[in-house]
């Protein structure tokens, strides 16, 4: 990490749902020493960072403040989720105009001052706001990074364990491609501690594989659009997920993580960021790390890249 930041600050920028849980999540992750709050209305970033200090008697040590850009210049890892959320019946894609419009009035602030560290976008539609902001930062593409996928990994993750009756943490699949209606499931290197994900259904008396993989996969990429339409936002799982991201960062793990970067011609797609497989740590985002793809998975990654190709021509993206 570069000296000119320091690697126990992180900046959120919008404290909204998505923003002030991820700050609560961070609080309590005991990553960093300071986490400071942005918001275009300034009460709800003081507001909530009063709110979540008086939680951190029961952590330890955090200070929590309401910031302006000038104070975050330092910080290793700026979460962007400021943007209007999405409604009812609205899809990702939908909101793409509308936030690149609030991103124009963010990201040249960093630019303005050089800043330094990694830009954690989280905003919808975030594969496409991840090139927006890496055109509107000037920062380099290591260290512009979507969410991603990492969420939706999370949902199939649990789904997969509820099914199979086995600690999460036991499955390793991803989920790629948008963060959206065409991301898709890696099922053909899905395994459950190294067990093929067919074998270890059936150990657990499951043989209808297509009926119940499909199933699962429709639930993990409505599950979105279920919980909005339940409680009008998500953001629990989000924030665990911006928790898990910075983790990676700062603590230089070198983790895999599905997260959105740019692609130069990785599985033949070039020039728009959306999630695959790449290593996290220190410097951002490295190698992508090659996932062995069946046909139809090639395939279905393909239209999922040009579904969002064809969104950031349409946005001059
Ligand atoms: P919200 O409406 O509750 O909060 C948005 C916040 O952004 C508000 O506090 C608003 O004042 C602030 N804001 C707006 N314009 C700003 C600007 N120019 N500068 C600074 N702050 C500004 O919305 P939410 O539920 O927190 O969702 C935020 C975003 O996160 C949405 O785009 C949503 O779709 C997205 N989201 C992403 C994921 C993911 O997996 N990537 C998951 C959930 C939500």
């Amino acid at each position: 990490m570069t000296n000119q930041v320091d690697n126990r600050k992180v900046a959120v920028v919008g404290c909204g749902f998505v923003g002030s849980s991820s700050a609560f999540a961070l609080m309590q992750s005991g990553l960093f020493s300071e986490i400071a709050l942005v918001d275009v209305n300034r009460e709800k970033a003081e507001g909530e960072a009063l709110d979540i200090s008086h939680g951190v008697p029961f952590v330890g040590q955090v200070k929590v403040y309401a910031a302006d850009y000038d104070d975050i210049m330092d910080a290793a890892i700026v979460v962007v989720t400021a943007g209007t959320a999405q409604k009812p019946g609205e899809t990702r894609l939908d909101l793409v105009n509308k936030n690149i419009r609030i991103f124009q009035s963010i990201l040249p602030e960093f630019k303005k001052r050089n800043y330094k560290g990694i830009l954690l976008v989280v905003s919808n539609p975030v594969d496409i706001l991840t090139l927006a902001a890496l055109k509107l930062s000037g920062l380099p593409e290591q260290r512009v990074i979507g969410s991603g996928t990492v969420l939706d990994t999370a949902r199939l993750k649990t789904a997969l364990g509820e099914h199979l009756d086995v600690d999460s943490r036991s499955v390793h699949s991803f989920i790629i491609g948008e963060h959206g209606d065409s991301e898709m499931v890696a099922w053909s290197s899905t395994n459950v501690s190294g067990i093929p994900l067919n074998d270890f259904c059936e150990m657990r008396g499951h043989f209808a594989h297509d009926e119940a993989m499909d199933r699962i996969a429709d639930e993990v990429r409505n599950s979105a659009y279920e919980i909005i339409a339940k409680k009008h936002a998500t953001y629990y799982g989000i924030a665990m997920s911006v928790v898990r991201i910075c983790k990676a960062i700062v603590m230089n793990e070198r983790s895999i993580l599905p997260v959105s970067t740019m692609m130069h011609g990785e599985y033949g797609i070039e020039g728009i960021c959306l999630s695959m497989p790449v290593i996290v740590g220190e410097e951002g985002v490295s190698v992508h790390v090659p996932l062995v793809l069946n046909e139809e998975e090639r395939e279905s990654l393909l239209a999922s890249a040009k579904a969002l190709k064809d969104v950031a021509q349409s946005a001059g993206l």
